[in-house]
Parts: structure tokens; sequence; C-alpha cells
């Protein structure tokens, strides 16, 4: 069955809503998502209306409620692991205003608690372990790179490859659609720890204190790169894959009248490739002729991953507040247009 639900994902975007619960200490208002059942359905209210005007109801692939844990998320997407394995791009990225979980969900609130793992993590276990198993037929050689895209800049914050065996060679580090990243230093990587390390630093290398890597990283998209070359054992011949992960910069608008200088610089480059991202898998779901990848260093970075036969799974972070109302509409509204 999960095989055929892979194969479903093919050159398509999956879409699941994961709405974050209260956090200690925040007011339990009442909430706007109300979670319908296990078929993908959501209600969402406002506070402000009454009677049938006051819900609007979405639908996605999968709704995830507040009690999901980091695990259940996993088991859901894992079987597009091993497809990166047999030589499919694939991409997944979480969308969402600042505060709704995009990172809790790609990475874990903390390294050092291994239950919470994110996306990123428990993705990356598998796949050293899943080529390992498959060592007798196929040798892999993957390599880890970490990218920050801030006001239309790429930065690597790092990288490494894995070689596996005795394989001797460096990679060229440059997109296959010849956007290249610069800094490339590649060091040779062995195990999970050494990837744990690898993050760590491009964490480090982000921002240099703690609440500037808070304030920042929400305005910068953060892009973890896993490129993988096999070459079968039997028949010699290679295949490459890519995997991307993605934990984009808070969608939320921000007011025009109040931001000023870098804010709305800051502003106006993460409008103008959240909207690139949504007109490029906008284009893909229509089948689309053009699809406008060029409009964004976002979606040139992601091109692979985006559009023919890649797999997409986008996860929309919504806040459960009645505050949020409206950021949480917006985010809807933006998946609703691309699945
Ligand atoms: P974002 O990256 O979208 O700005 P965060 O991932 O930083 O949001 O989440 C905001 C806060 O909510 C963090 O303190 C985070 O630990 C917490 N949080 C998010 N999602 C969950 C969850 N599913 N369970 C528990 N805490 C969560
Ligand atoms: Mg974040």
């Amino acid at each position: 069955k999960l095989y055929n639900e892979v194969q479903d994902m093919k050159g398509s975007i999956r879409v699941y809503c994961r709405i974050r619960p209260f956090l200690p200490g925040q007011s339990q208002n009442q909430t706007t998502v109300e979670f319908v059942g296990d078929n993908g359905e959501l209600i969402v209210n406002n506070p402000l209306k009454q009677g049938n005007e006051s819900c609007k109801l979405f639908k996605f692939n999968k709704v995830f409620c507040t009690s999901a844990t980091q695990e259940e998320i996993y088991a859901d997407i894992q079987p597009l692991i091993p497809s990166v394995l047999d030589g499919y791009n694939v991409c997944i990225f979480a969308y969402g205003q600042t505060g709704s979980g995009k990172t809790y969900t790609m990475s874990g609130p903390s390294l050092s608690s291994k239950s919470n793992w994110g996306v990123n993590y428990r993705a990356l276990h598998d796949l050293f372990q899943i080529s390992q198993s498959r060592r007798g037929s196929i040798i892999y050689e993957v390599g880890v790179q970490m990218v920050e895209i801030y006001n239309e800049v790429v930065r690597k914050s790092a990288s490494m490859v894995y070689l596996d065996l005795l394989t001797i060679g460096i990679w060229n580090t440059a997109q296959p659609n010849g956007l290249v990243v610069p800094d490339a230093s590649l060091h040779s990587v062995n195990s999970m720890k050494d990837v744990l390390e690898l993050m760590n630093i491009g964490q480090m290398n982000r921002a240099t204190s703690v609440t500037a890597l808070n304030e920042r990283s929400s305005r910068s998209h953060s892009v973890l790169t896993v490129h993988v070359r096999g070459t079968d054992l039997g028949t010699s011949t290679i295949l490459r894959s890519c995997l991307h992960l993605v934990d984009l910069a808070g969608s939320e608008r921000v007011d025009r009248s109040e931001a000023t200088g870098d804010r709305l610089k800051e502003a106006q480059h993460i409008n103008k490739s959240l909207s690139a991202l949504g007109d490029v898998i906008f284009a893909l779901a229509q089948k689309s002729q053009h699809v406008p990848y060029r409009n964004s260093k976002l979606t040139q970075l992601l091109q692979s991953s985006l559009g023919g036969q890649a797999k997409t799974l986008m996860f929309v972070q919504l806040n459960p507040d009645v505050a949020s109302y409206s950021e949480t509409i917006s985010t809807l509204n933006f998946a609703k247009r691309v699945s």
C-alpha cells in the first residue's frame, strides 16, 4: 500500500497540514482550527463572525492534529527516503507564519532529544542505513550541504561528502541548473554523528548569537540538500538524485506602514520568493507549459526537485491561536492554490 502511495506521488505535490499545540503559558484561547476526523479536512472558525459565515472548510492530503508526534509525522513520509536512493528527486518543505512550528517539524526542538528529532535527522539517518543495507549491489556516495537564502543571496552554511568504501572523488557542488553556491568546502563523513556535527556548524554559521539566530532564521530560507550518487555494481550504471529539506522564511505579512529600511527590504524579498514558489507549484499543478523557476533564488535552487518526476511534499504549519486567524487563512489559501 505504501509503495502505491509513493507511486501516486510521482510528479505531483502532496500537502500535509500540521497544527501545533498551544504552548505552556500561552493563554488557551478558543482555537480557530478544528480538526475533522481522518480525511484531511479542516474547519477554521472566524472569531469575529457567527453562523454559517464563520467557518471555512479546507481539504488536504492529510491533517495532523496538535497531539501528533514527530514519529507519526515521519512515518508518513518515510517511503520517500528509499525512493531518493532509487533515483527520484524529492523536496520536503515547511510553510507557515513565524512560530507555527516549521523548524520543529523539520529539525525538532533540539538535537539532543532524539525522540523529538524532526524530519531532517530522521531522513538522513534512514538514508545512511538504507544505503548501507544495499551495499552488496549499489555503492552510494552522499553529499550534504546546508544553504541559507537571505535577501535573495545564497550562502553556504556547511557542506560535506560521505564517501562509501574507498571511492575517491570531489564533487562539483554546482546545482544541475547552474546555480553555483560559493565557498564549497567538502568534508568526508562516515556516520550520522558527522552529520549532526555538520548541522550544528550550519546552524552556528547562520548567525552568531541565539537571539540573532531566532530573529534571522525566521527571515531566511534554510535549505538542507542531500546529493546522492549511486553506482550499480552489476550494470555499472550511475544514478543521481537529490533530496531538499526546506525550512522556509516566515510567511507573515509585514505591515507596510510600520516596516522601514532593512525590515521592509527583507519582507519584500521573502514575499517575492514565497510567491515565486507558489507560482511554480501552481504552474506544475496546472500542467502549464511554462514553469517560472527563474523568478527567485529559492525556486532556482529547488528546480530539480519540483516538477518532472520529482516528489514534492509541503507541510502547512498552523498556529491554533485566535490571534493568528488571518495569517492562518492566508497560509491555508496559499496551500489551497498549490494543492
Ligand atoms: P517556526 O519555525 O515556524 O517559527 P518553531 O518551530 O520555532 O516555529 O515553533 C515555535 C515554538 O513552538 C517553539 O517553541 C517550538 O518548540 C514549539 N512547537 C512547535 N511545534 C510544536 C509541536 N508540534 N509540539 C510542541 N511544541 C511545538
Ligand atoms: Mg523557525
